[in-house]
């Protein structure tokens, strides 16, 4: 991966003793086999270097740390809980990783107003739990959630399984806590759904990747938790199929269908051979699948849910399915969903793409881009699986059976995002729907999105970052 050289300084020993002194000794890492954790990433796709890890406990030492850097000019990588997968928490440079996982703290639950103000490091998993103890959703939900952290989750503006029903991060934030590139602390905080005073500053930095300040704390939106939740998995013929029954769905059940995934036989018999306890729910085969929960605010999900899927079935839409009938059945429905990325390395190297398209193109795009991308590798294996109710995609496509030369495999990796992005685009799609951009999408950004957008985003980070230090050589 072609990665650019950072333009700030080298790391002298005085500084590091400086920063040292900002966080405490225990919270200032040189050892290099502790760092080890902080440069590299689960997928093994990005491998970075460091000469220092900083654990700040507090917004204060945040402030302190961006201060002294600013001064001395040293680049910075905020990191959280490292599940990002395009390389933008990776300190690709020698830049000092700044990692926001101590500032673990949930500040506030206002169950009146529903919002909690987290500290940018607590586990969204973490998070979700604090919310159903008072009776209440946090419903950002994604496989890496046990991990990932409120402040990443907002730097990426995640998406997730319940993004159809609750939107993206983006859209659960209220207000922000954020310090500048120079130390300075933004409180931009705010429980308020109403409040138009001039520019809504704090949307700059969700989806920024930390190229623009590091998040510290964040206000989030608490919604009504169902009292029902029911999720079926379902077997059908093709995307064309799904859709059809997506419209069903979304006619009978409206918002309470809170996700709809559309899984390919071959991502479902990767999670089924190579998860961790993954069963098929189905007995018999089916070229596709659908992963979809009904979530009520009423006791019954189950009714509507069985509507959907009798008039499916009389419309002969789908094949096959089954209703969870347990706690248990339903974790088992989303534990062969959750492990589909991971099953996929055992079968190779595998070239990803996470696009989104309108949500009426997704079996055209299916099927033009299998097409393509067995054009340029004869036996290449597209695995398609994703939110199919959002038009999000993870397009990855798997190296040919047998091939014996994984590396060759991965060297065409930009090849095959070239040719896979010209009909993304050309359907009105986007190359990150979820993901980001990091280091992995960074060259191709300029040649897909409006020359004005990159502008303005070029000045923006030239106002906030002059001199450079936020995460440089990401997204622009
Ligand atoms: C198994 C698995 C499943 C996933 N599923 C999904 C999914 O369904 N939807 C989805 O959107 N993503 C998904 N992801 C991607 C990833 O989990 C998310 O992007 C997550 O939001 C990243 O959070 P993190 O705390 O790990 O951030 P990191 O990986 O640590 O960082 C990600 C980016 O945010 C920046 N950053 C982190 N913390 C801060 C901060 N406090 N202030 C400023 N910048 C910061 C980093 O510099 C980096 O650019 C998945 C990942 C895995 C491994």
């Amino acid at each position: 991966m072609n990665i650019n050289q950072s333009a700030t300084s080298p790391l002298a020993p005085e500084l590091i003793e400086q920063f040292r002194k900002i966080v405490g000794d225990r919270h200032a890492i040189t050892d290099a086999a502790d760092i080890e954790a902080y440069v590299t990433e689960e997928r093994n796709l990005f491998h970075g270097r460091s000469p220092l890890v900083l654990r700040p406990g507090s917004t204060a030492e945040v402030s302190a740390i961006c201060k002294l850097a600013s001064e001395h000019k040293i680049a910075l990588v905020p990191q959280g809980g490292n599940t990002g997968l395009v390389g933008g928490q990776t300190p690709h440079n020698g830049e000092v990783v700044v990692s926001l996982r101590r500032l673990d703290k949930i500040r506030e639950v206002d169950t009146a107003s529903n919002t909690m103000t987290c500290e940018a490091g607590v586990v969204l998993q973490i998070a979700q739990q604090k919310a159903a103890e008072v009776d209440r959703l946090f419903p950002l939900s994604l496989g890496a959630e046990g991990s990932c952290t409120i402040g990443g989750n907002l730097s990426t503006n995640a998406g997730g399984t319940a993004a159809l029903a609750y939107g993206v991060a983006r859209e659960m934030a209220l207000g922000l806590e954020v310090v500048l590139a120079d130390g300075r602390v933004l409180n931009a905080l705010s429980k308020l759904k109403k409040d138009n005073t001039g520019y809504n500053l704090h949307n700059l930095f969700i989806g920024a990747e930390g190229t623009l300040g590091i998040i510290t704390a964040a206000t989030l939106k608490l919604f009504p938790k169902p009292h029902a939740v029911e999720t079926a998995f379902v077997g059908l013929k093709s995307p064309a199929a799904a859709l059809k029954l997506l419209t069903i769905a979304q006619g009978e059940a409206a918002n309470a269908l809170t996700s709809f995934e559309l899984l390919s036989e071959l991502a479902v018999d990767f999670s089924i051979r190579h998860g961790i306890d993954v069963r098929d729910p189905l007995e018999a085969k089916h070229p596709w699948y659908v992963l979809m929960e009904l979530s009520a605010s009423s006791d019954d999900a189950r009714t509507p849910l069985e509507t959907i899927l009798e008039r499916a079935m009389e419309a002969e839409i789908v094949d096959d399915a089954v209703i969870a009938a347990s706690l248990a059945q339903r974790a088992a429905f989303w534990k062969l969903r959750d492990e589909m990325s991971a099953a996929q390395k055992p079968e190779g190297g595998s070239i990803k793409h996470d696009i989104s398209v309108p949500v009426a193109a997704v079996p055209a795009f299916i099927a033009e881009a299998d097409a393509a991308v067995v054009k340029l590798i004869p036996g290449a294996r597209p695995v398609p699986f994703g939110h199919l109710g959002d038009g999000n995609l993870h397009y990855n496509v798997s190296e040919p059976a047998g091939c014996n030369n994984t590396a060759d495999y991965l060297a065409r990796w930009h090849e095959m995002n070239a040719v896979v992005f010209e009909i993304v685009l050309r359907m009105g799609g986007s190359i990150s729907a979820e993901h980001g951009i990091g280091v992995l999408k960074r060259d191709e950004l300029p040649d897909v999105k409006d020359k004005t957008a990159i502008e303005l985003m070029r000045q923006l980070k030239a106002m906030l970052d002059p001199l450079g230090i936020m995460n440089p050589g990401k997204v622009l």
